[in-house]
């Protein structure tokens, strides 16, 4: 028997999935993305600790957005909408604009203007979505599509869509199947809090199938300008280099204090000058470039390692720890060159060159 090729996470995870035989897929192959040893990361947990990456950033529009957006498209075509609408910091219209284009339906975008990264609005607008900039931010674009989805026969892909959460959940999954078991810990951004809710119930499903033994610790990080769930307060004016997890008042606020307290985790903040020495080290020391709002999840490993945090295995069994990065560092390139020295212009002479070169 020939093996099946990958086809997405539906294929894959559909008897985890609210489909049937009856489901179109609309799908881009989402999923199956690497899980990368990071020896640099390592090393400075310690002795006996695994560092993993989840590199989501290589999903077909370059978020894990897409794992979510498979789902709520193709359960919004087997309902027959002829429109989805969403409220995005970037790369949720990013999807919800490639898979709308695939399905052959109409696309909706409310995006704070002034505050998305230029590569997330390039994809928005060549997959062909209708996209409007409103002076406010996201908490305020948000609730404006939950009214218009409310009157109007168009479909809500955020995270609020069920299946958005439903279909995130199989991040999970890959990384228990690629590592044995779950993983000791777990670190990631937290912005509008679908992404944690949706690991946490992942990892719960899959022990609860005998399909892992254990449980992560969920530990989540917010930007610190934009640290409801930590300050337990909404905030109304967010703020943070991080665009993606630029929100003051998160839909599954929820859902991100449940996994935190049923897991044992926690929820923390890193400041954005934080979340930029980890984006540079993590594309320096590791060759990943992340954007911004997935190096959150390195610097609140780097915070958790100062304190002391990750005390050294005496069991003789290694402690492995993955860290999500949630988007593609090719999002936000406006971000690198700000952070890095511009290159040093030359006169075309190679002796010059040579000479700067250090030969
Ligand atoms: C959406 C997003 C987040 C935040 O995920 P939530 O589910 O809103 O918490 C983090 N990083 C990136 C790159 C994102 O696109």
């Amino acid at each position: 028997m020939s093996e099946q090729k990958y086809k997405g996470i539906i294929q894959k995870y559909r008897r985890f999935l609210p489909v049937s035989e009856e489901t179109p897929v609309i799908t881009l192959n989402e999923g199956n993305t690497p899980l990368i040893y990071a020896g640099y990361l390592s090393r400075l947990v310690g002795k006996n600790c695994e560092v993993y990456l989840k590199c989501e950033g290589l999903n077909p529009t370059g978020s894990f957005k897409d794992r979510g957006m498979t789902l709520a498209i193709s359960k919004a075509c087997e309902e027959k909408a002829t429109a989805v609408m969403c409220a995005s910091t970037g790369n949720t219209s990013a999807s919800a604009a490639a898979y709308a284009a695939v399905a052959g339906i109409k696309c909706i975008v409310l995006i704070p203007s002034g505050a998305i990264a230029l590569g997330k609005l390039s994809q928005a607008l060549i997959h062909g979505a209708k996209v409007l900039a409103i002076k406010g931010n996201f908490d305020t674009a948000l609730s404006m599509v939950k009214e218009i989805t409310q009157a109007f026969p168009i479909t809500l892909v955020n995270s609020l869509n069920p299946y958005r959460i439903q279909g995130q959940k199989t991040a999970s999954f890959e990384i228990c199947d690629y590592l044995g078991d779950a993983p000791d810990f777990q670190i990631m951004p937290v912005g509008n809090a679908g992404n944690i809710t949706a690991y946490w119930k992942g990892y719960q499903e899959y022990q609860s199938q005998a399909l892992s033994k254990k449980l992560p610790v969920m530990l989540g990080f917010q930007a610190q300008g934009s640290a409801p769930i930590v300050r337990n307060k909404p905030i109304l004016n967010p703020e943070t280099i991080a665009t993606a997890i630029r929100i003051g008042n998160p839909a599954s606020w929820k859902g991100a204090t449940d996994a935190r307290d049923e897991s044992g985790g926690l929820i923390d903040m890193v400041s954005d000058t934080q979340i930029l020495a980890a984006y540079k080290m993590l594309a320096e020391k590791e060759g990943v470039f992340a954007e911004p709002a997935s190096a959150a999840s390195i610097a609140g490993l780097l915070k958790l390692i100062k304190k002391g945090y990750f005390t050294p295995s005496t069991k003789h069994r290694k402690i492995r720890i993955v860290c999500i990065l949630t988007g593609h560092g090719l999002k936000d390139p406006e971000r690198a060159i700000k952070t890095i020295k511009p290159p040093k212009l030359m006169r075309a002479d190679l002796k010059t060159i040579i000479k700067e070169i250090g030969y």
